[in-house]
């Protein structure tokens, strides 16, 4: 189901422009929203290098994408540090939540 996505990614380039980095899935190349970054590291473990979307991440762990938005939505409410954070600028692949 999965397939390997490339290890070296193109990159925007604009030195004016200070972007955040933008995060992938390891899966489908979705780019993450700062939720689902939270999720990878709350669920999967804090030294994670690689990130999934919600999707992917739902299949690999045997659950169904709306299971884990709502738990994402809990670990908000419940004022979760990594829920809070912001890891790159998502004001666009927000869609999932
Ligand atoms: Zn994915």
């Amino acid at each position: 189901m999965c397939k390997a996505s490339p290890l070296f990614l193109p990159l925007e380039r604009n030195p004016l422009e200070k972007k955040m980095k933008r995060i992938l899935c390891r899966c489908c190349d979705l780019s993450l929203g700062n939720t689902e970054i939270a999720l990878n590291l709350k669920l999967r473990g804090r030294a994670v290098g690689t990130f999934f979307c919600l999707r992917c991440l739902a299949e690999r762990m045997e659950s169904a994408p709306e299971e884990l938005s709502q738990l994402a939505w809990f670990f908000k409410e419940n004022g979760c540090e990594l829920f809070s954070r912001q890891y790159v600028d998502d004001s666009k692949s927000f869609q999932n939540f």
